[in-house]
């Protein structure tokens, strides 16, 4: 399995490349190996939750003894850092063999380990790698991003109406990716060109460092010239920047230097440059003054395409037996981040490898239970849950209202409260009140068949069966 599936398909060009992608190659083995024996150790729901499904390899910095791995959201990074971080270097030490510590970085943050700059002295990448034009799936909701990213990677400062690019979205909608993919495909086409890509937030770091921190007094100076004097500026979630007085008169001040020479810049953001917020007008005018392009949300068909790239990249067959239901399922479910479109796939193939189960629709929907909410926007009522299960144990609604205890009719009823809460959004007290029942009586139901279902394989399966009529039914 594996990104480096992603690696060899795509970016085996030129030999050092080719060696880069080598060494990644046999450290990615070694993340994989450090994944299993962590899977030894814990629970098979909470290791899928914490560490497979959010955590991927992004380097192994040898120098400074760092290993660094992406996590997907803030939480996951407070939680993995708070409760698992010891136990992810422990591992990692046993299995790489010398001593190092662990840095997690959310998507399109960077190490600080290492200075910015894409190329660095010894040619390494600094990219992240994954992110190439080629494996960006195109849809109506980025086509026209993907077009003019690839038109500045083409001509970097030549077409003045594209520059800067600002390309903004909701998060998880690839920004990080067409910015990464802009910056690979120029270095490949022109390796000539000094190439800087940096997030806001550590252009803001950088700039404290070189202007108060430092004991070196030509910081601010070298600080200056580090980025005036670059042929493409890449900045990510520009909208990081914050209200610091400092950090917006040192990009106004970067943007116009690189501006009048002809220098491309691409910058990202979740909102236009007019909504910015605690950003200058004079400098909110200049981001706006090139092109602006929005991504939208993917489409069903978009989605699919997504996962079907993803599963091809992790070296699956396309016709694998369950594939193209589990993807229609998540691509029906997961409606507007391909992020956690993404990571909802990895999850399903990483319990489907743990646990050594089939690929259903039934077991996507059961390990992505807490990913996904059915029925929340799509108006799946209880009265829906109550007709299924009822009709399922030939007992009518009436009954299941009913304050009749006897167990023809009190499993059903649970059974019902339970679905209720787990396919819904709906609290407690609510539920309560659809049944005509007090809230002590549903939250007894819902742990009772929580607690059952670990023990009893049959229940287990009926609950499969109603899940996939109400899921199928609305
Ligand atoms: P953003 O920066 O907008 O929050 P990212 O660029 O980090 O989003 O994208 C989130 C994840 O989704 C990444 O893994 C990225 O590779 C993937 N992704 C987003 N859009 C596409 C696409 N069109 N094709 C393939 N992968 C995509
Ligand atoms: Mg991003």
């Amino acid at each position: 399995m594996s990104k480096l599936t992603v690696v060899d398909k795509f970016l085996l060009r030129g030999g050092q490349e080719r060696d880069i992608i080598l060494s990644m190659k046999k450290d990615v083995e070694l993340w994989e190996k450090t994944l299993a024996l962590l899977s030894e150790n814990m629970d098979i729901r909470e290791f899928a939750t914490w560490i497979e499904h959010p955590l991927s390899f992004l380097r192994w910095n040898k120098g400074a003894g760092v290993l660094l791995l992406e996590v997907s959201t803030e939480l996951a990074k407070d939680r993995i850092s708070f409760k698992y971080a010891a136990a992810i270097e422990e591992a990692a030490q046993t299995v790489f063999g010398v001593s190092l510590s662990v840095r997690f970085l959310l998507p399109g943050e960077r190490d600080t380990v290492k200075p910015p700059v894409i190329k660095d002295d010894d040619g390494g990448i600094i990219f992240n790698p994954v992110y190439t034009f080629d494996n960006f799936i195109v849809g109506p909701n980025n086509e026209f991003a993907r077009k003019a990213a690839q038109a500045v990677a083409t001509a970097p400062g030549k077409v003045n109406a594209y520059n800067p690019l600002f390309i903004y979205s909701a998060p998880g909608l690839g920004k990080t990716h067409l910015l990464n993919a802009i910056g690979s495909a120029i270095l490949e086409k022109f390796p000539d060109l000094s190439v800087l890509c940096i997030t806001a937030v550590q252009f803001t770091e950088d700039l404290v460092n070189a202007s108060f921190k430092s004991k070196n007094t030509n910081a601010f100076k070298e600080f200056k010239e580090k980025y005036r004097s670059v042929d493409v500026l890449l900045i990510d979630d520009i909208q990081m920047i914050s209200e610091r007085e400092k950090t917006n008169e040192e990009v106004f001040h970067t943007y116009n230097t690189l501006y009048t020479s002809g220098k491309q810049m691409v910058f990202t953001s979740d909102r236009p440059p007019k909504d910015l917020l605690g950003v200058h007008d004079r400098l909110k005018d200049r981001l706006g003054e090139g092109l602006q392009v929005d991504i939208q949300v993917p489409s069903y068909e978009t989605k699919m395409a997504i996962l079907k790239q993803k599963a091809m990249l992790e070296g699956l067959s396309e016709d694998m037996e369950g594939l193209a239901e589990i993807n229609s399922f998540i691509a029906e479910n997961i409606k507007s981040n391909v992020r956690e479109l993404v990571s909802a796939f990895n999850r399903v193939i990483a319990m489907a490898k743990l646990t050594d189960r089939p690929l259903t629709k039934a077991f996507a929907r059961e390990s992505l239970s807490d990913m996904i909410k059915f029925g929340a926007a799509g108006g799946l009522s209880p009265k829906d849950i109550k007709k299924v299960v009822a009709a399922h144990y030939e007992i009518t609604v009436t009954d299941i209202d009913s304050n009749d205890r006897t167990r023809t009719f009190a499993l059903p009823r649970q059974i019902a409260m339970y679905l209720c809460k787990e396919l819904t959004d709906l609290s407690y007290p609510k539920i309560a009140a659809l049944f005509n029942k007090d809230y002590s009586t549903v939250h007894h139901a819902v742990d009772k068949i929580r607690k059952n279902l670990g023990k009893d394989e049959q229940l287990k399966e009926v609950l499969d069966i109603l899940t996939g009529k109400i899921q199928d039914e609305y």
